[in-house]
């Protein structure tokens, strides 16, 4: 302890007791204490735990994508663009021997011979602890019944003002590099010193030569900011930078001063570290997302499982004793498979009527315990406004469900659970940041919800793959940090921790499209995230394989 406490002072650097106490609970401290002091820029007066969980974070390896990934990837991009915006000739790619002149042809569908599986009914010995306690849901933030947009491009200019305002004030109240930002029109040529800037991502585009060129607007003007390739660190946040977010950045005028070369790229980031709140009561959340009822890709089997076993019905005594502990489900959207989404998709549908899609969904739902709340949010697959933020299901779907503990919810939605707050997203966008930031992936969407949260913003990008709708208020504004972070829509599985916050993918029920497979993409179905409300620890179910027994 004393050597590493030296090493310390030697610089002038006081170790905090709780900092110390960091230390000493790493495997290693004394390795551990000298790759810090390889990772300090310049000693603090004070060494604090969030100073070291920092220098950590940026210590661990940046996600990377290979040359074979790349040209994959560019090929999905290829066929996403295809599929997102299908002109006649695009649509024929999807099934080559169709006339492109005649109409439409006649869609014969083959009915498969259904098969019955038994209802899941609760044994009378099963006591689940779900049951003793009271739902308790506080919607915080929700787009449903708040719509005031028309679409007109006075709605579009209040939207990014609205959006550029809110995250000026979070940049300028954390971060300190900002204290002295200038309005663009302030820039002061003849002077060339450190300038700071918050604005608006107007363009962005790679040079001749590799450098990234950066155009920001705020109220009073626009500037062209420059990063240069070699200067290794800011090129990298150049590489994440995305059309119509909000940045803060730091630079120094060119000589001739019109071009500003940057020094720093600044996102608005939560904090370091997040504290959870926590439920006082044993309960748990499950969290199903892409349903997809109607699909003739929907997994009966998996899903007859997991009903079983939320009724307690199978599973070892640990398992029974999780879906005894299950209180709430939600469900982030595509709960239904639609029609219409994608070119021939009625081809893969074994329901084609869109309120017989929500009936067989609200029988399925009946089959969950009577203790059990559903939390339904819309997806790109639903039958509610296509442009986000989406309302809720309008009224004549919601009263399918009547009979049932069920709250509706628009995508996106901040909601408390118990105290647990919950921001839960469909996730339409994460094609969109996985096309316009290299390195990452479509089947890696924890990666992306990580840039959300330090982007502060779901869906930045106007004109991409996700249809924005120009509400005055900018309900894709990630303002508040939550305590779980859940998304859908890419139908992968995972679970992970950023910064404190609980993100989830949850997974899908619906095994691999047509679509899918012509995009490489391989779902990760039939899993259930869970995550204990009272402790905060989250862990996955796997239904995909027999993995239970009874
Ligand atoms: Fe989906
Ligand atoms: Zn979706």
């Amino acid at each position: 302890m004393k050597t590493i406490i030296k090493s310390f002072s030697e610089h002038g650097t006081f170790v905090q007791p709780e900092a110390m106490d960091y230390i000493f609970s790493k495997q290693n401290p004394q390795e551990f204490a000298s790759q810090l002091i390889n990772n300090l820029k310049e000693y603090p007066l004070v060494l604090t735990v969030d100073q070291i969980k920092t220098i950590e974070e940026q210590a661990q390896p940046k996600p990377t994508i290979n040359k074979q990934e790349l040209q994959e990837k560019q090929a999905q991009n290829e066929l996403l663009s295809q599929i997102y915006h299908p002109t006649p000739l695009q649509k024929a790619l999807f099934n080559p021997d169709e006339d492109l002149i005649d109409d439409e042809p006649e869609i014969k569908l083959i009915t498969t011979q259904k098969k019955q599986y038994p209802v899941p009914k609760p044994t009378k010995s099963w006591k689940p602890i779900a049951k003793k306690y009271q739902s308790d849901i506080q919607i915080i933030k929700d787009i449903t019944g708040q719509s005031t947009c028309e679409g007109t491009t006075q709605d579009f200019a209040k939207l990014f003002q609205n959006r550029c305002q809110r995250l000026k004030k979070i940049l300028q109240t954390q971060r300190r590099e900002l204290a002295n930002v200038i309005p663009i029109n302030r820039i002061n040529k003849s002077v060339m010193e450190e300038v700071q800037l918050i604005g608006i991502v107007k363009n962005i585009r790679t040079t001749t030569n590799g450098h990234r060129l950066i155009e920001l607007e705020d109220e009073t003007g626009s500037a062209l900011l420059m990063c240069l390739k070699n200067n290794r660190e800011v090129f990298q946040l150049a590489q994440e930078v995305v059309l119509d977010e909000i940045v803060g950045v730091t630079g120094s005028l060119s000589k001739h001063g019109d071009l500003i070369l940057l020094n720093n790229i600044v996102f608005a980031d939560i904090s370091i570290q997040n504290n959870k709140n926590k439920a006082s009561d044993p309960i748990c959340a499950a969290f199903l997302s892409d349903i997809h009822i109607g699909s003739n890709k929907f997994l009966h089997e998996e899903w007859n499982m997991f009903l079983q076993w939320l009724n307690g019905n199978v599973g070892n005594t640990r398992q029974r004793h999780v879906a005894g502990s299950i209180k709430y489900v939600v469900i982030p959207g595509d709960v239904v498979d639609g029609i219409g989404i994608y070119p021939n998709q009625e081809k893969e549908l074994d329901i084609t009527d869109i309120y017989e899609q929500y009936e067989e969904l609200a029988r399925q739902l009946h089959l969950f315990p009577d203790h059990v709340t559903i939390i339904l949010q819309p997806g790109n697959h639903d039958a509610v406004r296509p442009a986000e933020p989406q309302p809720t299901f309008d009224k004549e779907i919601q009263k399918l469900f009547k009979d049932l503990d069920i709250r509706f919810i628009g995508n996106p939605c901040y909601f408390s659970l118990h105290d647990v707050e919950i921001l839960s997203y469909h996730g339409q966008s994460l094609l969109d940041f996985a096309t316009n930031v290299q390195y990452l992936k479509y089947n890696e969407p924890i990666e992306v919800m990580k840039l959300m949260l330090k982007k502060r913003h779901l869906a930045p990008t106007y004109g991409g793959y996700t249809p924005l709708a120009p509400e005055h208020n900018d309900y894709m504004i990630i303002d508040r940090v939550p305590d779980i972070f859940v998304t859908g829509h890419v139908h992968i599985s995972s679970l992970a921790d950023y910064r404190g916050v609980t993100l989830i993918n949850a997974s899908s029920w619906q095994a691999q499209t047509e679509y899918q497979k012509m995009l490489n993409f391989v779902p990760d179905c039939a899993k259930v995230p869970i995550v204990n409300l009272k402790t905060g620890a989250a862990t996955l179910m796997d239904f995909s394989k027999n993995m239970l027994s009874s």
